[in-house]
Formats: structure tokens, C-alpha cells, sequence
């Protein structure tokens, strides 16, 4: 069957990397998975054009061409940043009361997100644990500069169904602190404990996957990556900044000069807005301190 299977399948193929390691990586199409050998820049999430290699045993694939790409996401690698995932369309950035997630968390996921090309959205985990007034005070920040919010309880369950419609047709990456619930959520959309870092490959040794692609039944696709860490924000130019803070840059439209420093010009309508409360003063103190690099 496998003959007839080879016959009928066109010799170049086109399918989605889902699983990414050192050299190799799993992409999926129509007619399954293959095992492909990886170009230069490849990552999970990539649309690839493949040719199908035959040799005495098995079906392999080998990587002719990527796709454009609708986003790209990358992170830190010593001094480098290094592309690890194509074609995140949302980043789900996890709020939680405990550990509490600082709004400087939050903004830089925002700013990576929209530098980025991908939408960020809020999802605010832990709901069954009770919360002080300041913690909605934080919320609705948040809100109020249009940023969905979908409040769940990732371990008992509590309006999953409003995250899993929320993410039906688009490709997420959740994100947050150690602890936030990062892989409870995961687990529970995808409906099993996701794979470890280690998988063997086909020869039955093991290799470690750099990220892998899963995906539901709604058609929802969720990147999980080892080793995301902290937003590095040193790769972004100061000017870029202000792209993450949308109100902020709509404001600074109104302020008297161009080369205004948003801090202590005359005519800064971003502090005038400040002082009567339109631009919040977390996001207001998170941009200074994003655009000074820290
Ligand atoms: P990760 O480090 O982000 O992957 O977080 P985990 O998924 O390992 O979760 C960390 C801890 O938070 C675990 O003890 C989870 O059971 C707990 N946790 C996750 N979601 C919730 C939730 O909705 N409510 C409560 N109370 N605890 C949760
Ligand atoms: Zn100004």
C-alpha cells in the first residue's frame, strides 16, 4: 500500500512544519506527516514547499522553499535574536493574581506582539482565586485600551468554552511567569499533557524539539517553545517603542512639537492626557522605561 501511496502522491508536497529540531523536522500535510530534512531559517509554524526523497526503507522530505510568512516571532539566544516560530496570528498573554503578574509583563508582550505583526490579547487565569480591588484596577487598563480579556480558571475549567471559541481558525502562543498556568492551559485545550522536549525520531534515538505545533479539533493551533523567556527589548529601536502603545502614540500626535520628549516639553498633550487620566500611568511609566531600554 505504501507503493501505490508513493505513486499517486505528487513528487513535491506542501504541508506545515509542526515540529522543529536541530536539523530535521516533522511537517504535516494532507497525506500525513513526513519527516523532512530542514533549510537555513526554517521554523515551526512555516509553510514549506518539499520534495519526497525515497530511499530503501522509509519516506523522507527535504525542504525546498519557505513560504511568506504573516509573522515572526523570535527570541533571545545570547547576544542574538533567533527566530523560533512563523505565523502566529495571537499571543495569549497569561494575567494571573498569584504569582501576580506585573504590568510590565504585560506591555512588553503587547509591544513584541504588535512589533511583531500579532495580536495580543489578555487571558486572565486563576479566576477562582479571590482578588483585590487593584487587580481589576489593572484589568481595566487594559480594557479600556480595547485588548480582549477572557477571565478563566485553567484548572477547574471555568469558561474554557469562551477561549476555545475565541481561538477557533488562528494560531496562539500563550505566554507567562513560571507558574502562571502556562501548561494546565495547554493541556486542557489540546485535551492531553503536552509531548516533553524529548521525542525519538526514526531511528529511535532521541533529539530535542526546539518547538512543536499542535493542533485541535476547532482548527486551533497552539506553539509551544521551550525556553520562551523575557521580552529582550534591546533588539527594538527607541522610535519603535511607541508602536506598542497605541494610545500613547495617538496622543503624542497632539503634542506642540514634533521632537517632543514626552516627559517635560512644552505642549506634551501625552502629559496632559496623563493628568486627567486618559493615558494610565503604568503604561505611561512602562513606555519611558521601555524607550530608555531600562
Ligand atoms: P506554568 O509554569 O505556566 O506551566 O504553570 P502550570 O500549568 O504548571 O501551573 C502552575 C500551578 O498553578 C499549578 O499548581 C497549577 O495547578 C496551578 N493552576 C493553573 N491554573 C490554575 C487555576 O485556574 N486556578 C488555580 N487555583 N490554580 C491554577
Ligand atoms: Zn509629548
Amino acid at each position: 500500500s505504501l507503493v501505490y501511496f508513493v505513486l499517486i502522491m505528487k513528487k513535491v508536497q506542501t504541508g506545515q512544519v509542526i515540529e522543529f529540531y536541530s536539523n530535521s523536522c516533522q511537517v504535516k500535510t494532507n497525506f500525513g506527516e513526513f519527516s523532512c530534512i530542514a533549510i537555513k531559517n526554517v521554523v515551526v509554524g512555516d509553510f514549506v514547499k518539499f520534495e519526497i526523497i525515497q530511499d530503501s526503507k522509509h519516506l523522507q522530505g527535504k525542504i525546498i522553499k519557505i513560504q511568506d510568512r504573516i509573522s515572526k516571532l523570535s527570541k533571545r539566544d545570547g547576544s542574538k535574536d533567533k527566530l523560533f516560530a512563523a505565523n502566529i496570528t495571537h499571543v495569549g498573554i497569561i494575567n494571573t493574581p498569584k504569582p501576580k503578574t506585573s504590568t510590565e509583563f504585560i506591555d512588553k508582550w503587547i509591544l513584541k506582539s504588535i512589533l511583531s505583526k500579532i495580536e495580543p490579547f489578555i487571558i486572565n487565569n486563576k479566576i477562582d482565586i479571590d482578588t483585590e480591588e487593584e487587580y481589576t484596577d489593572k484589568l481595566n487598563i487594559y480594557k479600556d485600551i480595547d485588548i480582549p480579556i477572557i477571565n478563566i480558571s485553567a484548572k477547574y475549567g471555568d469558561n474554557i468554552e469562551e477561549l476555545t471559541n475565541y481561538l477557533k481558525n488562528k494560531c496562539v502562543l500563550f505566554v507567562g511567569n513560571s507558574g502562571a498556568g502556562k501548561s494546565t492551559l495547554s493541556s486542557r485545550i489540546i485535551g492531553r499533557e503536552l509531548k516533553t522536549n524529548t521525542l525519538s525520531n526514526n531511528q529511535g534515538t532521541h533529539t530535542t524539539s526546539i518547538s512543536s505545533l499542535y493542533e485541535t479539533e476547532d482548527n486551533t493551533k497552539i506553539i509551544d517553545s521551550p525556553g520562551m523567556r523575557d521580552v529582550e527589548l534591546a533588539s527594538y529601536k527607541s522610535e519603535e517603542i511607541i508602536k506598542g502603545f497605541k494610545e500613547i502614540l495617538q496622543s503624542s500626535k497632539n503634542c506642540k512639537f514634533n521632537d517632543c520628549n514626552h516627559i517635560n516639553n512644552d505642549g506634551c498633550n501625552i502629559i496632559t492626557n496623563l493628568a486627567n487620566g486618559e493615558i494610565s500611568e503604568s503604561r505611561y511609566n512602562n513606555f519611558i522605561k521601555f524607550r530608555n531600554k531600562q
